[in-house]
């Protein structure tokens, strides 16, 4: 990895280093060289997801791997850019001084972009977690032109990425959030019902534009990267392992994502299309959905059928439901409530058929929480069967908004965690 890249033509700085050319390995050589990769991998991991900075010792305790390994592969990360060493701790658990280590800050970042119905957004995140930078443009992408629409974001983007390029700070790739299905390892939207797309190429869209034309781009689903933005907000603000995390996540927007999360991964489905519980049916004789199907979850409970229940327009702002809820408005707790108890419905079908006993709450859902449990878990209490003996719970999500731009940068940086070897000097 360099920082020093042509910025005067803010070009972005972007991505590994070329690998260096190896030997003609044997077969034994490949096989360890693949273990120290994978070791390299298991550390940087470790130092990242820590709830707080930590030592070679302690990572060695934690991994099972040797303080010399452990201190090989942590030096060549500090070569790399990817982590750095904090002042010393007065002594570590063995009894020694350890010197404190962490995620590089502003060093390496993962670029996301987000559609959503009604605003387009960029975030750049860095191995920290910290946002270095963030902007976003509210419209209504409605039926939108997909090829206006990725105009709009790189306008968007671009200062962005250019602020980055001058500051010396590595784009490791971009992620683009949609509100839909995409055709996996495609860059195509197959379906995002909400803004009326079907069958885009949304990567070739935005490789015609600079800086899109060097930076590497993906998609992903909403709800599935909000939820693995959760996961890591757990992890860090709870303290529990990312392993430890099982729930059923849903995003309440326009359109209503969920995800899956199982022992900390996704359960994405054979396609990568499972979660989708906004399309769960109500009732097959309510309205017609933008799917195509009748009496869809978020038609009686997606945000447009939250305002209008509560007799305000969709343009209007989600605090307005908000506060009329705390006034105690009736229209407003009716509408709200008639919501919850078609979200019970659906998440306890869910909650019957995936075996979890979580459920978190994101997007408005989060800011609406108190109002929405009650309903929410009298379905659950009602209608799921395992209710009677395990714990179930319905929570609100702890990130606090853009959860799925934050997401989106994290699945490119995640990238790096998984394979950093292109970052890093060869031992
Ligand atoms: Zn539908």
């Amino acid at each position: 990895m360099s920082a020093t890249q042509d910025t005067a033509a803010r070009r972005p700085t972007v991505g590994p280093a070329p690998r260096p050319r190896r030997g003609r390995a044997d077969p034994r050589a490949a096989r360890q060289s693949s273990l120290r990769e994978h070791n390299l991998s298991l550390v940087l991991r470790h130092i990242i997801e820590a709830p707080a900075p930590t030592t070679r010792a302690r990572i060695a305790g934690a991994v099972g791997l040797t303080r010399a390994t452990v201190s090989d592969l942590v030096d060549r990360l500090l070569r790399g850019q990817l982590v750095v060493e904090l002042e010393t701790e007065s002594v570590d658990r063995a009894g020694r001084p350890g010197v404190l280590l962490a995620p590089a800050s502003r060093s390496v970042v993962g670029l996301g972009l987000e559609i959503q119905v009604d605003q387009i957004s960029v975030r750049a995140t860095d191995l920290a977690g910290s946002s270095i930078v963030q902007s976003r443009a509210a419209g209504d992408f409605r039926a939108s032109d997909p090829a206006e629409t990725v105009e709009r974001l790189v306008r968007l983007a671009a200062p962005v990425v250019g602020q980055l390029a001058d500051e010396g700070i590595v784009v490791a790739g971009a992620c683009v959030s949609v509100p839909g299905i995409m055709q996996r390892g495609s860059g195509q939207v197959r379906l995002a019902p909400n803004l009326g797309w079907e069958g885009v190429q949304l990567t070739d869209l935005l490789r015609v534009h600079h800086p899109f034309d060097l930076i590497p781009v993906e998609l992903g689903n909403d709800a599935d990267l909000a939820a693995r933005a959760e996961a890591r907000a757990r992890a860090q603000l709870r303290g529990t392992s990312r392993a430890a995390q099982s729930f059923l996540y849903l995003a309440g927007e326009v359109g209503i994502g969920g995800a899956i999360v199982l022992d900390g991964e996704l359960a994405s489905g054979q396609h990568g299309w499972s979660g989708e519980i906004g399309h769960a049916v109500i009732d097959p004789d309510g309205p017609r959905c933008r799917c195509g199907a009748t009496g869809c979850l978020e038609q009686f409970a997606g945000k447009d059928a939250l305002l209008r229940g509560a007799g305000l327009d969709v343009a209007e702002p989600l605090r307005r439901l908000v506060t009329a809820a705390h006034m105690r408005d009736p229209r407003a707790l009716r509408s709200i409530e008639a919501a919850s108890t078609a979200l019970g419905m659906a998440i306890a079908t869910a909650m019957n058929i995936i075996d979890v006993e979580q459920v978190v709450l994101g997007g408005i859902y989060a800011s609406l929480y108190e109002h929405l449990r009650p309903g929410i878990e009298a379905q659950v209490r009602l209608r799921v069967l395992a209710a009677r003996w395990s714990d179930v719970r319905v929570e609100a999500a702890l990130g606090q908004g853009d959860s799925a731009l934050v997401g989106a940068s994290l699945q490119v940086l995640d990238r790096v965690v998984t394979d950093p070897t292109d970052w890093v000097p060869s031992s």
